[in-house]
């Protein structure tokens, strides 16, 4: 059996709204193709070495949570960069979106700094929240997903980034431009919870397929054949 090993990135502080279900989806449909996920979580002063994982999921979470989870991101932030751009697979949700970014500006007015890992920035709105349905529309996949928005942080994508999808209802990154979280090589991030791989199997499927192909080229092809 294909064994896979998955980080889930600050998962005792960062969980909300049920994140932990993208993970226990991963794992099930992965089941389901003969692939085993053995998780860990890494956190605070843990180092993450990125020619381990084949698979992180990093969740979303309240301000307060990613004020620490803030500060031990800039230990860890070449390490995480390095597996983003080698084309490791990445799954960032809300909190965990935002923190994959430059910066975010919390609801109290305070910047937290990002891993600088991918090309965006998000800011603060002042007392009101996205919350709400949301179904965005991935045009290069031809996919439409579903979920549930739930956030402050008004998120915008710089040129090295692609939206996950175009808004199709709901506010999506900022409520101003259509745009809904953010791809990036193997990277996949969303406002969307539900959560996101619950709701959306095709995205799931293509996740883990590319974390197989990653490690296991030849049997990736077989077992999704
Ligand atoms: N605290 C962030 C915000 O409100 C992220 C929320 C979340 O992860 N659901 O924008």
């Amino acid at each position: 059996m294909i064994e896979l090993t998955v980080c889930h990135l600050y998962g005792n502080l960062l969980n909300t709204y049920g994140d932990n279900g993208n993970l226990l989806m991963l794992k099930h449909r992965a089941k389901q193709h003969g692939i085993l996920f053995n998780i860990e979580i890494i956190s605070l002063n843990q180092s993450f070495d990125p020619s381990k994982y084949d698979l992180v999921f990093f969740g979303g979470g309240q301000d307060f949570e990613q004020r620490i989870v803030s500060l031990d991101l800039q230990t860890k932030k070449s390490d995480l960069s390095s597996y983003i751009e080698n084309d490791g697979v990445m799954v960032g949700i809300c909190g965990g979106f935002q923190l994959l970014g430059h910066y975010y500006v919390d609801a109290a007015g305070t910047k937290i700094e990002g891993a600088g890992a991918l090309d965006y920035y998000t800011l603060n709105q002042v007392n009101n929240r996205f919350i709400g349905d949301i179904v965005i529309k991935n045009e290069e996949f031809g996919e439409t997903y579903k979920g549930f928005e739930n956030h402050n942080g008004r998120t915008f994508l710089g040129d090295q980034v692609k939206p996950l999808g175009i808004v199709e209802k709901g506010q999506g990154n900022n409520g101003e431009d259509r745009t809904e979280g953010a791809h990036y090589k193997q990277t996949f991030c969303s406002y969307l919870h539900g959560p996101l791989l619950v709701q959306n199997i095709p995205l799931t499927d293509r996740i883990i397929k590319q974390a197989v192909k990653n490690r296991f080229p030849k049997q990736a092809e077989e077992l999704f054949s």
